[in-house]
């Protein structure tokens, strides 16, 4: 299977360094596809107005295409209703609010808090200011010999005292996909609910967040062909109305008292200040482009990708692969010999390809691999053999001039 859809992205038709670009560093962020690129520009040359407050005709449009757009997240992540949709700025503004949000109302002194030692740091830091505030614990998840998540030490972990597990459905590094909803099921039979980290789930594979039952589930629009800037809090309503605001200003109160103020309801209640608007028209862009491209095509059109090029990473003398042959989304990190993951990154740029090398802000993982770091290649819908090919030709080459 093929889907040739490079030329829709205007970006991969340059040259970099006189070679073809071949940009393998999606899981960091991923190109726009022209629909994107034109519904940012139509948002400022057509109807930008500010949303909600306004009678006039453009605040009308404008607010329409806000709410049209949650509506659309809604109905892309199988949300009982957009109510349950909070727009923020991407992934780690989703968890902070989460942390915060979540913290203030449901966690007390002993408290217990799991993730794995899979996380980006996106979920371990706003965990570790939570407990710091609040007295309470941050419990971690173990990893099996093959780099999965320990479910037994799980479910061990589980007690009385744990007020929620926040964990990613992708790795970010190593490409695995956790089970989560095994995962889930042994947290709800504790009543303990779960937050999700999809930044790297939703762009690659279909996330349906009543069929998986998740409590809570953050994404960024920016790595899923959509613009920087925005992303999404899910959360099921009944938490989420029980919950504290995380910031005070316009649009999330009801009314504003010097004696007492009183809130929104969901979303709104989570969103002060004015929205990202025009990102919120660009990311129901992208999820137009990731519908029409079809969910599950993508979805099988990468694994046959990733696949094929963890196969041709293995067949190079000297290449480790992490957690080799676990079903991956996206990512492939791996290390040659003693060669620095920098050195290998340096010069396939050289040569045109784009790939990322270092911690990937997930310094537990790479700390627990007694290593400096990985090369991380991470395709997406617009990639293809021949790039994966040229890659693997640019990486040979790499080693032959380093060792
Ligand atoms: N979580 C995971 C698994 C990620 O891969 C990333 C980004 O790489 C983040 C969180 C943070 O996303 P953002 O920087 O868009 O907030």
């Amino acid at each position: 299977m093929e889907i040739m859809l490079e030329n829709l992205f205007p970006i991969l038709t340059q040259q970099i360094h006189g070679k073809k670009l071949v940009y393998l560093d999606n899981a960091a962020t991923t190109q726009k596809p022209v629909a994107v690129i034109e519904a940012l520009n139509n948002a400022y040359t057509s109807w930008n107005a500010n949303v909600h407050r306004g009678v006039h005709y453009l605040s009308q449009v404008a607010t329409r295409h806000h709410e049209e757009a949650r509506q659309k997240v809604a109905d892309f992540l199988g949300a009982k209703s957009s109510d349950e949709i909070i727009f923020t700025k991407g992934t780690t503004d989703s968890i902070n609010m989460l942390a915060f949000s979540f913290g203030e109302r449901f966690v007390h002194e002993g408290d217990e808090i799991i993730v794995s030692y899979l996380e980006h740091h996106s979920n371990i830091v706003p965990w570790q200011m939570l407990c710091e505030r609040k007295k309470a614990i941050l419990r971690v998840i173990p990893l099996r010999d093959d780099l999965s998540v320990d479910i037994e030490a799980f479910e061990s972990l589980l007690s009385t005292k744990t007020r929620l597990i926040s964990i990613a459905h992708v790795s970010n590094v190593l490409g695995i996909i956790n089970p989560i909803r095994q995962i889930i099921q042994i947290a709800h039979r504790h009543n303990v609910p779960v937050s999700i980290d999809a930044a790297q789930s939703v762009p690659h594979i279909p996330v349906n967040v009543q069929e998986l039952d998740c409590d809570f589930l953050s994404f960024s629009a920016h790595k899923m062909y959509g613009p920087t800037g925005i992303g999404v809090l899910y959360g099921k309503q009944e938490l989420l109305n029980q919950m504290v605001p995380y910031q005070g200003g316009g649009e999330m109160i009801n009314h504003v008292r010097f004696e007492q103020t009183t809130y929104n309801t969901l979303p709104y209640k989570f969103e002060a200040g004015t929205p990202d608007f025009v990102g919120s028209y660009g990311l129901a862009a992208a999820i137009d482009f990731i519908n029409q491209t079809g969910r599950d095509k993508i979805a099988r059109y990468e694994e046959e990708l990733t696949t094929y090029m963890e196969q041709q990473l293995a067949a190079i003398d000297d290449v480790v692969v992490y957690a080799a042959g676990q079903p991956k989304a996206g990512a492939v990190s791996f290390n040659v010999g003693n060669i620095h993951p920098f050195d290998i990154g340096t010069l396939l740029d050289q040569q045109g390809i784009a790939v990322r090398t270092g911690h990937h802000c997930a310094e537990p993982l790479i700390d627990y691999l007694h290593i400096p770091g990985t090369v991380r290649a991470s395709v997406a819908v617009y990639n293809n053999k021949s790039d994966i090919d040229l890659f693997i030709s640019a990486l040979k080459k790499s080693i032959s001039m380093l060792s």
